[in-house]
């Protein structure tokens, strides 16, 4: 795994190639982006911004959203998938806010994952963006890309969470998860497109991608087999066909 200062070097770099990173979720206070983020599970920011300016108007608090049904809420936030568990986490969600914090959205990791429907993801979502307290939320994307580079190694998003805070200052951890994250939609998708990123040269995936090419070439004409990648996350490649005798 790549040292700290490797690392915070790396984020650089990215942060260069996505200078305006930030959550793609529309919110003006604590709440609206608590519910977003529970609505936002399995589906697109873009598709959850359409939903939540009527939502919000509706139920523009935790104690107006405690009082809605379940029945009521289903069909508002349906688009979104999911949509039976999803708005049982919001009634639930609700309710514990108001009972157990006075309708206030807990500033705390402990209180937040207490609630209906929040998990560590979410929760520094919402600590990060909205209530100042530094979170660097590790969704799929962070999973992935970190792992490629090198600079986390494991598929706990918890494990990956402690790697990078640890190598980078709590003041930059949110904007490092949304750099990430931006990275992950643009760049450093399921399939790469290597040749537009600004890390490659940082990269493990890249390295062991070009090492497994040119042992691929070497093998052209002695064996047929699956070349096996080095590379975490790394799809086999399929072997190269032998070139014709001239
Ligand atoms: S070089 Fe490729 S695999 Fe590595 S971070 Fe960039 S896009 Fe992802």
């Amino acid at each position: 795994m790549k040292s700290p200062a490797e690392t915070r070097a790396i984020i650089k770099k990215l942060g260069k190639q996505h200078p305006n990173a930030d959550t793609e979720l529309h919110y003006s206070n604590a709440y609206e982006l608590l519910v977003a983020t529970i609505l936002s599970a399995q589906c697109t920011d873009e598709r959850v911004n359409q939903v939540t300016p009527a939502l919000f108007k509706r139920y523009p608090d935790p104690r107006a959203l405690a009082n809605a049904t379940t029945d009521e809420l289903e069909p508002q936030i349906q688009s979104t998938g999911f949509f039976r568990m999803k708005s049982k986490a919001l009634v639930g969600m609700a309710n514990a806010v108001l009972e157990r914090h006075k309708g206030e959205i807990p500033p705390r990791m402990d209180d937040l994952t207490e609630l209906p429907g929040v998990g560590r993801k979410t929760a520094n979502v919402v600590l990060g963006h909205a209530l100042g307290v530094p979170g660097l939320p590790v969704d799929r994307h962070v999973l992935r890309v970190s792992n490629r580079i090198g600079i986390a190694e494991s598929g706990d998003p918890k494990v990956v969470e402690q790697q990078l805070c640890s190598a980078i200052p709590a003041k930059q951890w949110t904007l490092t998860s949304d750099t990430l994250i931006l990275h992950g939609r643009r760049i450093c998708k399921p399939k790469p497109l290597c040749d537009q990123c600004a890390v490659r040269d940082d990269c493990d995936y890249y390295r062991s991608l070009l090492g497994v090419v040119a042992r691929s070439r070497k093998a052209v004409g002695r064996s047929t087999s699956r070349v096996k990648p080095v590379a975490r996350g790394l799809k086999p490649l399929k072997p190269l066909k032998p070139r014709r005798a001239r």
